[in-house]
């Protein structure tokens, strides 16, 4: 299992006051309502997984930031993380939230961010927090910070013929592929066209040219849908789908970004 942290019985039920659940490894959940109830212990000891993640959900709201971060807490609580959604960007300036984190999951598209805060939230996966994210929401925010683009991969230029464009997402065949399982699949929605690092690890493409536009004299290209790269000890997943939430109606577009996020998480004690 992943992320085992010890802590004594009272500061136990001091740190967890307002925590619902806990998930004690062993595919067990245990209700915390004020008191402890029926924790694994041994010698006064507690050994649980706690797995914080931080949404940090705004920026334009035609990305519907609100309803696609109530999208991925549900997902992640699932996952059994303990999850917080905050909505500036000066979280990024709290050092010790930051360091408690095993995943923070961006939902920003556009917006600005200062130096400070980007140095906040890179700094964080640096040291190993991992972050994920989707569409606008990480790979086309604060288009003024090439820092920002630097951690995240990639960066959106454009979607030739806008919404409604019907493509095929292709996942690769690699073995280590952590998407591995999921068939290709057909999805209706912003055709996301992006500047990539060189250094990712793509996990899913799709072929561009559909619509018209000044990209096609180029011919065929494979364009990346998902990746992971690293950024320092931190581990980083990109997914481009989710223009809109009912975009995660799509089982295939919703499971691509849980793996992504259960692979970015940090794994190690905290
Ligand atoms: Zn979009």
């Amino acid at each position: 299992m992943v992320s085992l942290q010890l802590f004594h019985l009272d500061s136990f039920y001091h740190n967890t006051a307002d925590i619902d659940y806990i998930n004690f490894g062993f595919d067990e959940k245990v209700k915390i309502s004020g008191d402890i109830i029926n924790p694994i212990n041994y010698e006064n000891k507690v050994e649980f997984i706690l797995r914080k993640a931080l949404i940090v959900c705004g920026g334009w709201t035609g990305h519907e930031p609100e309803q696609v971060s109530e999208i991925f807490k549900k997902m992640l609580e699932e996952m059994g993380f303990v999850v917080e959604i905050s909505r500036s960007l000066d979280v990024y300036l709290d050092t010790e939230k930051m360091n408690s984190l095993s995943l923070i999951v961006t939902q920003w598209t556009m917006g600005e961010i200062t130096e400070e805060q980007c140095k906040g939230v890179t700094e964080a996966v640096d040291s190993g927090v991992g972050i994920a994210g989707t569409h606008g929401g990480m790979c086309d925010a604060y288009r003024q910070n090439t820092t920002w683009q630097f951690m995240t991969g990639g960066q959106w230029v454009a979607h030739p013929g806008n919404d409604g464009i019907e493509f095929e997402v292709n996942i690769g065949k690699q073995k280590n592929n952590i998407l591995a399982g999921i068939e290709d699949f057909k999805i209706k929605t912003e055709h996301y066209y992006l500047h990539v690092d060189p250094a990712v690890k793509v996990l899913a493409t799709t072929l561009f040219p559909i619509a018209e536009g000044g990209h096609t004299s180029n011919g065929k290209v494979k364009m990346p849908v998902a990746w992971t790269k690293r950024w320092g000890k931190g581990k980083v997943f990109y997914n481009a789908l989710g223009h809109l939430a009912n975009v995660f109606d799509n089982k295939s577009a919703l499971e691509m970004t849980k793996r992504g996020f259960e692979w970015a998480a940090r794994k190690e004690d905290i």
